[in-house]
């Protein structure tokens, strides 16, 4: 397997340079040369494969030899250890749940096939692999249980003091090993520019290894587009096709992953990109043009981007053609009174209850359900996070049927543990230096 940047059609880099860059200097993104079609007999029998299975072929035929079978599947079995079930809600509405993983979010997926992808490229003997994240709650919570036990990494995650949920705080917080929290005085955005500093500052890159983890990473992408064709193989099980998935986009990694494996032959007959007023690919999708915005806050707070990193590979899938995209893949965006509003009825309507994000892809489904009456289709929205992550945007009665999963449960038992640090870089360089040596 091969990368180019989508800045570059003629760069050819190595699966293992791409996962450790995760992004080319030319600032692309990497994408593979070839993403080849699954053999037909695998695509048509889908219903007669498990996750694990799905997961192993899917890689393989995209990875093409770059990790010998077996080490693949050592791999998946490892990364992927938790369901992503699909759950009938009425006859043409369906939710693909994936929040089983231990950050009870999808980004479970992509971290935790990321982490070992990194471990496994390491050389024993090789200098200890560096991870930098700011997190504003959920992508740090998915890089630090994905990356708990690894061996041969030590990751330090920053989050802003007190802007995070209890939830969040606690998987952050409570992992040891080779985890460590620290608390900035100051927002997400402070976060970032520490982490953004670091890995430009030339003494730091010398004395260690650092690394990103980036939501961009191509490692990220590839297991987001297992659970694809899983929920596929359940519906077909259940004698349901012509699958429309809804998706909640924020970065658009999440459907971009989606697209991905319709590339490689996923039977799907629609894509629905949902956001909330961030609403930069609606606005393109329904025939507007393409212009990046400053983020707006919302209630569904992990899509509040203006600018998606993974666009342009979307837009390279499609070939930059607007119309061959807008076929596939329609938009809708929604504010946060129809979101909360949702949250309410999915409620009242099913007993089921939704995270802000996963809302926003309810809509957005039944929205499009509306809009085409007449087409026979199963539909399908996405839920990217448990609802006990965001305790603030749910009423009393609503917030009291939430059930807490056992994986925060048993967090709440363990002791918390952060250091804590303004935002003036000089502090933060000085602490990764002195800690320097003392890891595990
Ligand atoms: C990250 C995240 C999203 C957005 O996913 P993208 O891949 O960035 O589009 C949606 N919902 C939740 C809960 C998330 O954590």
């Amino acid at each position: 397997m091969k990368l180019y940047s989508t800045n570059n059609k003629t760069a050819e880099v190595s699966f293992q340079e791409a996962v450790f860059n995760s992004l080319p200097q030319d600032k692309g993104l990497y994408m593979p040369h070839e993403i080849l079609r699954l053999p037909d007999d695998f695509l048509e029998n889908l219903n007669q494969f498990d996750l694990p299975e799905i997961a192993f072929r899917v890689a393989d035929n995209l990875l093409q030899g770059v990790i010998p079978s077996e080490d693949l599947r050592t791999i998946i079995n490892d990364a992927i250890n938790f369901p992503a079930p699909v759950v009938q809600l009425t006859e043409d509405k369906y939710v693909l749940e994936l929040f089983h993983g231990p950050s009870l979010a999808f980004k479970d997926f992509g971290a935790r096939f990321m982490s070992r992808i990194m471990a496994y490229f390491l050389r024993e003997g090789e200098k200890e692999l560096n991870v930098l994240v700011a997190t504003s709650g959920d992508t740090g919570g998915a890089v630090a249980l994905g990356f708990l036990g690894v061996p041969n990494t030590l990751v330090t995650i920053l989050y802003p003091k007190g802007k995070v949920s209890e939830i969040q705080e606690l998987q952050l917080t409570t992992n040891g090993q080779n985890i460590r929290a620290i608390e900035i005085d100051g927002t997400f955005d402070d976060c970032q520019a520490l982490v953004k500093q670091a890995f430009v500052d030339a003494e730091l890159n010398e004395k260690f290894r650092l690394t990103s983890a980036n939501s961009i990473n191509i490692a990220r992408l590839i297991p987001q587009t297992f659970y694809y064709f899983n929920a596929v193989a359940q519906l077909k099980r259940a004698g349901k096709t012509d699958v429309v998935f809804s998706v909640p986009s924020g970065n658009f990694g999440n459907i971009g992953a989606g697209l991905l494996a319709w590339k490689m032959g996923l039977p799907v007959k629609h894509f629905i990109a949902a956001t909330n007023a961030n609403d930069t690919v609606p606005t393109f999708l329904n025939g507007g043009i393409y212009q990046p915005k400053t983020s707006v806050a919302t209630i569904s707070n992990a899509m509040d981007v203006g600018n998606p990193s993974n666009w342009a590979r979307i837009m390279d899938v499609f070939k930059e053609d607007q119309n061959e995209i807008t076929k596939l893949v329609s938009g809708y965006s929604f504010n946060d009174v129809q979101t909360a509003d949702a949250i309410r009825q999915v409620y009242s309507m099913y007993n089921y209850v939704v995270c802000p994000h996963t809302a926003i892809a309810y809509l957005a489904l039944e929205v499009w359900q509306k809009q085409h009456p007449q087409q026979e289709n199963t539909g399908v929205f996405l839920a990217t996070a448990h609802p006990c992550k965001f305790p603030d945007v749910f009423t009393d009665e609503i917030a009291a049927e939430i059930e807490i999963p056992k994986q925060v449960l048993e967090l709440m038992d363990k002791p918390k543990k952060a250091d804590s640090l303004g935002i003036d870089y000089a502090s933060f360089k000085a602490y990764l230096l002195a800690e320097a040596g003392t890891s595990i």
